[in-house]
């Protein structure tokens, strides 16, 4: 199906190739009907939703990350803080800053952005985080309630992933899902996701079967070319080819790569992969959007969590 949310590219024969599933337009759509509803929830409680995000270090790409997500943050009309930390900042420094933020009213949503320092015990540190404003969903308590079929928060990427599949049409009810990595960010949450019987977008956007690939997995290019649905979240530039692929297939790539010359590539061969594919998403521009709208969604739903 041709919409705004994808485009179709063609063979230099002008015959159709992959449709190119345009995560960007996607999330811009996600954010417009979030503004409509933070618009609505700061009218009837004249509360405004908060994001405190927390950045401990100078990694560069966690400075950009932050930045972004402040950016749509106001976008769409939530306010957001900004901690910054160290790269000497100690576990119990940033737990302090954990347990302030933890116990603000003015806060509704924490973001530690990762990766930590080496100093600092990531486990302990999201293990300190109040649930209720968890809205990266890395709680133990909040996946425990993912893999039970009542979340509280949707983890922030895969459910990203599933809103794509839903709004371009692609349903998962009945189909064969494979997923390559097995990450507590991305691969096991959104295995969890997609086996329910149900999800909030309804029981087609769930019911998958659903088959979780690793580095210690055989013959990988036998299972993905089982794949009706294929998702690479790796960090290997270029893994998934073509021949890895079954034709008509949907391909999700959650991978981010930068190549020693500086170009940001996916886990997928995007081109190559295009030719055998139905969809497929790029990179830039596919998951990596989502990602944001959805933190932001999060933040919403603590917000509402937390009046009740
Ligand atoms: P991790 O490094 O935590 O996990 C990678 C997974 O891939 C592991 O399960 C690993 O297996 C598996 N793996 C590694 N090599 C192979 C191989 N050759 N064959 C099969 N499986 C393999 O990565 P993340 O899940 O955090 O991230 C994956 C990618 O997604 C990265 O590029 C990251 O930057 C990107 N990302 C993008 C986001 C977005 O918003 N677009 C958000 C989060 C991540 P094992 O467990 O055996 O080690």
């Amino acid at each position: 199906m041709e919409s705004w949310l994808s485009t179709h590219l063609y063979h230099e024969d002008l015959s159709v190739t992959a449709q190119v599933l345009d995560g960007r337009a996607i999330s811009n759509q996600i954010k417009e009907e979030l503004a409509v509803e933070v618009a609505e929830f700061i009218r009837n409680n004249a509360i405004v939703p908060c994001l405190a995000a927390v950045l401990v270090g100078d990694d560069p790409a966690s400075q950009v990350y932050v930045r972004n997500k402040r950016r749509s943050c106001e976008k769409v009309g939530i306010d957001s803080q900004l901690h910054t930390l160290g790269a000497d900042t100690s576990e119990e420094e940033l737990l302090e800053l954990t347990t302030s933020l933890n116990k603000s009213n003015e806060v509704h949503g924490i973001l530690i952005q990762l990766p930590l320092p080496s100093q600092i015990n990531t486990t302990r540190v999201l293990d300190a985080v109040n649930p209720w404003k968890d809205v990266d969903a890395f709680h133990a308590e909040n996946v425990g309630r993912i893999v039970q079929g009542r979340p509280r928060f949707l983890p922030c990427t895969p459910h990203g992933i599933q809103q794509i599949l839903h709004r371009c049409d692609c349903p998962l009810q009945g189909k064969h899902v494979v997923i390559v990595g097995r990450s507590d960010i991305v691969g096991k949450p959104l295995a969890m996701m997609l086996v329910q019987r149900n999800s909030p977008l309804g029981a087609s956007a769930a019911n998958a079967s659903v088959t979780v690939c690793h580095s210690h997995t055989a013959d990988l290019a036998a299972i993905t070319r089982e794949a009706d649905v294929l998702v690479a979240a790796v960090g290997q530039p270029e893994l998934i080819r073509r021949e890895m692929v079954k034709p008509g297939a949907t391909v999700i790539d959650v991978g981010i790569n930068r190549t020693t010359d500086g170009k940001l590539v996916g886990d997928v061969d995007f081109a190559g992969v295009c030719e055998v594919a139905a969809q497929i998403t790029p990179v830039p521009g596919g998951v990596g959007p989502l990602t944001i709208a959805m933190l932001l969604r999060n933040t919403l739903t603590a917000a509402e969590l937390q009046l009740a």
